[in-house]
């Protein structure tokens, strides 16, 4: 054809010849992503439909009617977020956060700091209470934080992924109503996974992850706007600062009107209603339950082996198990071996406790006796050449 002829010629110098993809089978305990269910991925590999389809109109609303009971809330601004748990927790943020308005976060681990990072990108008057890696915080702690600095907002991570923490939650939402300020909370580690009560707890903003304890692939991070969230963001004197995260924006497709907003990914989110599917077959209690048995057996083989524990047993999370790594071994060497002979990754440490610790994820569909066993099995036959600091055979 004529066209042609006048096109410049194709560079090929980024052009690389490459077999089809293949991965290798992993099994991942580490903080996440978790191995999905096969279930999850067949529902992944169906073909896309539109995403103004009537039937995937249809599925949307089961996907949120099961985010509903997952959360354990009756909050109607319940969708899953495109992007990952990241974008999910800038949502509750860039929905609420109004310039100049106080946000404290409490902060004792990774995570934490990330909603502060945030928060001052929308501008908030960021105010921190602190504590170690590996502590929660009392309630009394918390009141004399909120009597302190009388936020809008108290932001809590209720399951620490860099520490293995989890939140005790009594008495923190009638703190946040006693102080007139809307309580967001991290469950990304603790969602379908560890009991959440998000309306029981009075909760007004929380997210999560699809990749943790919902055994998908990370591509979707649940929210949920309760009704007093949505008050702060009707009387809003600006714009939400972000067009892609702004709920009024999005809840005309997520609500009746069914307005066009973005693409949504139609194949994420038709892992994600199998995920939650399996979960609700299995019953919430029922998930909760095993991963807390688990939990429990992986903790006692653990300090059978002569290894310490990085949290408190009453403060532990049944997805994370944070293991001290003992004087003398590499850390890193150990986690390398375990992945590249053995093809399980368990992570390491962050920020303060880089080097000192090996994070065990045990989530979703990985949360299995088989698995702990596996596990065990492992730390015992593999570690003693690692604490000895014998180099070990590639
Ligand atoms: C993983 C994680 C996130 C971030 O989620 P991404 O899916 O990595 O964006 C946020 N908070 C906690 C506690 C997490 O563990």
């Amino acid at each position: 054809m004529a066209t042609t002829q006048t096109l410049p010629q194709v560079d090929q110098s980024h052009k690389t010849v490459l077999e089809p993809i293949a991965t290798p089978s992993r099994l991942l305990f580490g903080p996440g992503p978790s191995n999905a269910d096969p279930k999850v991925l067949q529902a992944l590999a169906r073909s896309p439909i539109g995403h103004l389809d009537p039937l995937y109109l249809e599925l949307m609303g089961e996907v949120q009617e099961l985010l509903r009971y997952t959360w354990q809330t009756d909050n109607r601004f319940t969708l899953p977020m495109s992007g990952t748990g990241s974008a999910a927790m800038e949502a509750t943020l860039a929905n609420t956060v109004e310039p100049g308005d106080t946000v404290l976060v409490a902060v004792n681990g990774y995570f934490g700091n990330r909603l502060a990072d945030m928060a001052a990108r929308y501008r908030a008057n960021v105010q921190l209470i602190e504590k170690p890696w590996g502590e929660a915080f009392s309630l009394a702690e918390l009141e004399a934080a909120l009597s302190e600095h009388r936020p809008a907002i108290l932001a809590l991570v209720h399951a620490e992924t860099s520490t293995g923490v989890c939140q005790p939650m009594d008495g923190v939402g009638d703190l946040c109503h006693k102080h007139d300020c809307l309580l967001l909370l991290d469950t990304v580690t603790s969602l379908g996974a560890v009991p959440v009560f998000l309306d029981q707890w009075k909760v007004d903003l929380s997210y999560s992850c699809s990749q943790k304890g919902l055994s998908c692939p990370p591509g979707l991070g649940p929210f949920t706007m309760g009704p007093r969230a949505e008050e702060k963001l009707v009387a809003r004197s600006s714009k939400v600062p972000n067009w892609y995260l702004d709920v009024s924006l999005l809840n005309q497709y997520w609500g009746s009107d069914r307005v066009y907003h973005h693409t949504a990914p139609v194949n994420m989110n038709f892992g994600m209603r199998e995920a939650l599917r399996l979960l609700a077959d299995e019953g919430l209690e029922n998930a909760w339950d095993r991963h807390r048995c688990n939990a429990e057996v992986l903790w006692a083989g653990l300090e059978s082996l002569g290894l310490e524990l990085h949290v408190p047993e009453a403060l532990r999370l049944p997805t994370l198990t944070t293991v001290c790594i003992p004087n003398g071994v590499d850390g890193n060497a150990f986690r390398l071996h375990l992945l590249n002979e053995h093809g399980i990754e368990i992570g390491g440490g962050l920020g303060s406790l880089a080097g000192k610790i090996w994070r065990i994820g045990l989530m979703g569909y990985n949360s299995t006796p088989k698995n702990v066993e596996l596990l065990l099995n492992l730390f015992e036959s593999e570690l003693p050449r690692f604490r000895e600091n014998v180099a070990v055979a590639a």
